[in-house]
């Protein structure tokens, strides 16, 4: 029996709005899958053939001689994924689908697929294959969180095999911890992996860290939960940073995802160790958190303060900021465009990215959204950080979109040495 895995397309800035590529002096960046996929190839049994394709690069949508098509994607491309769903049935396969989005929307997703896997699929799905072979494949299984300790690493082997000239992304993803404690508005991890964070076996970090150092590639920690102080992620974060500077640094780290708030209360140390482990950059998102959405939306001078204060504090340890910022807070308005482009200049932010709020389901701000009728779209595509998809509180969707492009054309025109530096420092996922 075979397994074909599929990671649907999905728009990023530049494809959504063109006229980018005019005025952003930056290289555009395809990122390295995220890692659902290689974590469910990493429970597959033996006995089973596996092909992957990521439709990114070829569209996934040609004939295969899989039994199985097995896809996990995030709200951008569900509309994509739904799409290949129906033509790989139309083929005779049995398509099953898993991920952020088929957690939080199963229904939407079902008529489209023969099994929709709510929540975190490793554990049952070999069960799910014996259910495929015996011709008993159910239409939604349900897993919940699951306990760490009995995972397999991940098994990234299937998205190096797949790279070739054009695209040999420089870092993928490793994960420390699954879940977080608390719920920020914007935020779908708490929903897809439960409130609770829960370390990853520090054998588990380390397999992961040997697949990336021994493909050659960097290590991107994507997600911000190791900074939350007391938990279990922030521990399994200390403890592979230690290992990384008592060891010589087997692994190179190309960022660590991180908030404006969690700078500001990370004990020096912490963040010296990240440094000393060859941590050179933190990836921030502005305008999530309650600090900094305070901060654009010009009700709390106070915590404008304190949002330059965390960027100063980044760059004291020697660490670059590469900061994200979300328009279109409940908070934000037409001026909030300016306090942006002020802060990062007042800051001395370098590099930085540009999104639209986006209510992905499953968040508290969807539900919110949802119950005002404030969702002006479901055409998931849509659903990228690069286009309006719902009605802002305090601007028009226009102004929204208008401001999302000004910041972009704003920033990049006044820092006009971004064109001499070098590709690898001029490469954002835009
Ligand atoms: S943004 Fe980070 S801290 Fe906030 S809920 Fe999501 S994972 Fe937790």
């Amino acid at each position: 029996m075979k397994v074909l895995f599929v990671y649907p397309g999905f728009q990023r800035h530049a494809a959504s709005n063109p006229e980018l590529l005019e005025y952003v002096p930056m290289k555009e960046y395809l990122g390295s899958p995220s890692l659902g996929l290689a974590a469910i190839a990493g429970a597959t049994p033996r006995d089973w053939a596996v092909e992957y394709r990521d439709d990114r690069l070829q569209p996934a949508d040609r004939p295969t001689d899989a039994d199985v098509v097995a896809m996990s994607f995030f709200t951008p491309a569900a509309s994509r994924a739904l799409q290949l769903a129906d033509y790989f049935r139309a083929q005779g396969k049995k398509v099953v689908a898993g991920g952020i989005f088929p957690t939080m929307m199963p229904d939407e997703v079902q008529p489209h697929v023969d099994a929709v896997v709510v929540g975190e699929g490793e554990l049952l799905w070999p069960g799910l294959l014996r259910d495929v072979q015996k011709g008993e494949l159910r239409p939604r299984y349900v897993a919940g969180a699951v306990d760490v300790d009995e995972l397999p690493p991940p098994d990234l082997s299937i998205y190096f095999g797949s790279e070739n000239e054009e695209f040999r992304p420089d870092d993928y993803p490793l994960q420390v911890s699954r879940g977080c404690p608390l719920t920020c508005h914007a935020c779908a991890l708490p929903g897809t992996m439960g409130p609770k964070a829960r370390a990853l076996p520090m054998s588990h970090v380390l397999a992961q860290a040997r697949q990336i150092a021994e493909g050659g590639r960097r290590a991107c920690l994507t997600e911000d939960t190791g900074w939350l102080p007391g938990t279990a992620g922030s521990k399994r974060m200390i403890e592979l940073l230690k290992h990384l500077v008592e060891n010589g640094r087997p692994l190179t780290v190309s960022y660590i995802g991180i908030s404006m708030p969690m700078i500001l209360a990370a004990p020096s140390n912490f963040l010296k160790l990240a440094k000393d482990a060859g941590v050179d950059m933190f990836y921030l998102v502005g305008g999530f958190d309650p600090v900094t959405m305070n901060a654009f939306s010009g009700e709390n001078p106070r915590a404008y303060l304190r949002a330059v204060d965390a960027i100063k504090k980044s760059w004291d340890h020697g660490i670059e900021p590469y900061t994200s910022f979300l328009l279109g807070n409940e908070g934000d308005d037409e001026g909030t465009v300016d306090r942006m482009l002020s802060f990062a200049t007042e800051s001395g932010i370098k590099k930085a990215e540009f999104a639209v709020f986006t209510p992905y389901p499953g968040t508290p701000s969807w539900h919110k959204l949802v119950a005002e009728d404030r969702i002006l779209t479901r055409d998931w595509s849509k659903y990228n950080d690069a286009n309006v998809v719902f009605k802002p509180n305090k601007m028009s969707p226009e102004a929204l979109h208008q401001g999302y492009l000004r910041l972009w054309r704003e920033f990049y025109a006044a820092r006009p040495e971004v064109r001499e530096r070098s590709e690898y420092e001029r490469t954002i996922q835009f």
